[in-house]
């Protein structure tokens, strides 16, 4: 995706109406109750962290509960696997490695996509087939929803909402921008041939190389895990 694709993005984020929003909130009416199924493979492939999301958990709990996020966005031409930000690890099953006996052990700092499920923005076409943020995600299948949900907790969703949309779009800018800059200065260039073939070496448990963008730079990761996707 090309940086002013994503500029566009962000601006649609933002403009979003938030009565439109509001509306949908209410709508849906989704109040959590600790069911636990979206912390569980059954509904959740991976909890993607925003960078202060990662900082809060390295600095509360530990760095080694981190994995670079799958799925990998790019590849150079020398095998390295390069990715926007870091996911939380899983358990063998597939759980979030936080969620032990039915709860999330760290919920007081739990990341933002937790606190805003289910109500991430989805890019959809409208009936003229232009793309644009128009609808909030909901799921019928966890949880309690069509509760009464008060002014003040509406507008505090709006707000983490569309914190947590721009968050990712700003990440997923600067990630594309250095990425271009690194490959610039160092001769590099991405090869969909090369990220094939080191994918599947790669699922056959031969370690590889993942640049992390973390903080404005690259991290390098070292993996021999084989169940990142
Ligand atoms: S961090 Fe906590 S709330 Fe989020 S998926 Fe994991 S266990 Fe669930």
């Amino acid at each position: 995706m090309k940086t002013d694709e994503i500029d566009k993005e962000i601006k649609c984020v933002e403009s979003f109406p938030d009565e439109d929003y509001i509306k949908i909130i209410r709508e849906v009416g989704f109040v959590c109750d600790f069911c636990g199924r979206c912390c569980t493979s059954e509904f959740n492939d991976h909890v993607f962290l925003l960078d202060d999301d990662a900082q809060r958990i390295i600095e509360n709990v530990n760095r080694d509960f981190l994995r670079p996020a799958p799925y990998f966005d790019l590849c150079d031409n020398i095998g390295r696997f390069y990715v926007m930000g870091y996911a939380l690890k899983t358990k063998p099953n597939g759980d979030c490695i936080f969620y032990t006996r039915g709860r999330c052990e760290h919920y007081e700092i739990r990341p933002m996509i937790c606190k805003i499920y289910p109500y991430m923005l989805h890019r959809e076409p409208d009936d003229e087939g232009n793309i644009e943020f128009r609808q909030i995600g909901g799921l019928d299948m966890h949880g309690s929803y069509h509760n009464e949900i008060t002014d003040e907790t509406c507008k505090e969703i709006l707000k983490s909402v569309k914190d947590y949309e721009s968050g990712f779009l700003r990440q997923k800018l600067e990630f594309i921008k250095e990425t271009e800059k690194y490959f610039k200065e160092n001769n590099l260039r991405t090869s969909k041939q090369i990220y094939d073939r080191m994918m599947r070496e790669y699922r056959k448990g031969k370690a590889i190389e993942v640049y992390v963008f973390f903080r404005g730079k690259f991290e390098r990761e070292a993996k021999r895990i084989i169940n990142l996707e």
